[in-house]
């Protein structure tokens, strides 16, 4: 069993990011992301925190707004609009969740498809979907990066998917298609989860149950992929993998903390760069 060390890996992406971007300002090209964020969520200030930390360590121009719980939807959409139309913004993430009196659809339809550096845009999804080049949801993306650099081939393979959400399950299971991947999404209605998963070369699991894939869901030798991301009683962070219980089994496992979950952050800077290329 081989450890897949998204920490490093994701350390790699931004050094290289870091050498792109200082030949981008030789150039007289700046990156800059605009971050919203709507309400007071603590769990939602630390991934901004962390995002405009990482701009700062590859030289992206961070621009942030921090809005209160009461903002309206019709002055969100405002400023949207508005950064839309500045040239000198290239990327611009509206950090979810939002407030429930603002329709999270109608906000990320109005980001500008070019600068919709999460992905999420219908635009892009459906971009992904025909093969077109566009803006990746960062998570699976990271998934996809972290099989490459461990030297994983995915053409040909008997990939497994488990959960369907747009932001993770979906453009998942397009990107392995995507390199030539034989794809199955499973979910919660999915009969006899086991007898699917027991036959992947390559499992993803993003389900959002903690430790849920026990050894018996695993073939031997496969390579399990963990997005899940849970904090423990004992304040631990875990999976979506029963990490022990399924380890040995495996010929590459993600761990969790230091697997998938850095590699998104990584990726949300690529997608930032990209979009000044
Ligand atoms: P989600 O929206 O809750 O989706 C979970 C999916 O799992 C759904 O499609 C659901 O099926 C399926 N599911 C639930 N119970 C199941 C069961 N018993 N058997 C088979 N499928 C089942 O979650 P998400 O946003 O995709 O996130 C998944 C996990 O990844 C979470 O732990 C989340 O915290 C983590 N995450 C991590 C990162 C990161 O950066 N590492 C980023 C995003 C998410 P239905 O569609 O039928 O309900």
């Amino acid at each position: 069993m081989q450890l897949i060390n998204g920490k490093e890996i994701s350390m790699q992406i931004k050094d290289e990011l870091k050498v792109k971007v200082e030949e981008l300002k030789k150039e007289g090209k700046e990156v800059t992301l605009a971050v919203i964020l709507v309400g007071d969520d603590p769990a939602s200030a630390v991934y901004v925190g962390n995002k405009k930390k990482a701009c700062e360590y590859i030289g992206i121009n961070s621009l942030s707004y921090e809005l209160p719980a009461s903002t309206t939807r019709e002055e969100l959409l405002s400023l949207i609009s508005k950064l839309n139309n500045d040239e000198k913004v290239n990327g611009i993430l509206v950090q979810l969740p939002l407030p429930k009196h603002i329709n999270e659809d109608e906000i990320i339809k109005a980001i500008d498809p070019s600068k919709d550096v999460d992905g999420f845009h219908p635009e892009n999804v459906g971009r992904l979907s025909i093969g077109q080049k566009g803006f990746v949801s960062c998570t699976p993306a990271g998934v996809i990066e972290l099989l490459k650099r461990s030297g994983i081939s995915i053409e040909g393979k008997n990939c497994v998917v488990i959960g369907r959400s747009n932001i993770v399950g979906k453009p998942m299971a397009m990107l392995l298609l995507r390199e030539n991947g034989t794809v199955t999404i499973t979910h919660s209605r999915t009969a006899d989860l086991k007898s699917v998963t027991s036959k992947a070369d390559i499992l993803v699991v993003a389900i959002g149950k903690p430790k849920f894939i026990t050894a018996d869901y695993v073939k031997e030798g496969a390579v399990v992929i963990d997005v899940g991301i849970h904090r423990m009683e004992n304040k631990k962070l875990c999976g979506d993998v029963d990490f022990d219980d399924v380890a040995e089994k495996t010929s590459f496992i993600t761990p969790v903390p230091g697997g998938v979950g850095p590699m998104t952050i990584a990726m949300l800077m690529k997608n930032c760069v990209e979009s000044v290329l």
